[in-house]
């Protein structure tokens, strides 16, 4: 799918279910997210970083017609320098967010400039209210805090999560999708088979 100008902006989230998660998409990241996904000890959040970095690169590849794999992404932290910082596609005009909690991980889109900040938090035991406000700043200050945000309120995609989602850009219409086709099947996934050998 090629990129086609467009003179109203528009905000797509992504979403998919833990579920989804297998080896094969490990091929699709880079070397140092492949170093994180091995450093992440407790399984369900190996799988959480491993499904939210492939999903970005999908969605990605596919907004700017390239394969997964060959997209770019920085995420040097603003802060200290280090590999674990808000993940940025240099040289595009390609916005994106990440996040993921419980059995959902959820991308959002935004292509040609603005600011676009995702979170979704499993609720759990927490009042669902409170849930509510914490997604409501964490999604505000990834689209880089300040005034003038506005917020999107949006279904939740699976039982007892709240995905909340925030940008600059007032007039952007938000689309919600399930992205469990767009994922690379895992029955596309074989073993190397050097690794095979003993
Ligand atoms: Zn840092």
């Amino acid at each position: 799918m090629a990129v086609q100008p467009s003179t109203t902006s528009k905000i797509t989230v992504f979403n998919v279910g833990l579920t989804v998660a297998h080896v094969g998409l490990r091929d699709v990241l880079d070397h140092r997210e492949r170093q994180r996904v091995d450093r992440t000890v407790a399984e369900a959040d190996r799988a959480r970083f491993m499904l939210g970095a492939a999903l970005l690169r999908t969605v990605a590849g596919s907004m700017l017609d390239l394969p997964a794999e060959a997209v770019t992404v920085d995420r040097t932290c603003s802060h200290c320098g280090r590999w674990h910082g808000r993940p940025t596609l240099p040289g595009t005009a390609l916005e994106m967010s990440v996040s993921h909690s419980g059995a959902v991980v959820t991308v959002a889109a935004l292509l040609g400039g603005g600011r676009v900040g995702v979170d979704v938090e499993r609720t759990g035991d927490r009042p669902v209210r409170e849930v509510v406000a914490w997604t409501i700043a964490e999604a505000q200050f990834k689209a880089g805090g300040g005034s003038g945000l506005t917020l999107h309120r949006l279904p939740p995609p699976a039982p007892r999560h709240v995905l909340t989602l925030a940008t600059n850009r007032a007039a952007a219409t938000v689309e919600v999708v399930d992205a469990t086709t767009l994922l690379p099947p895992s029955t596309s996934w074989q073993p190397d088979p050097g690794r095979r050998r003993k």
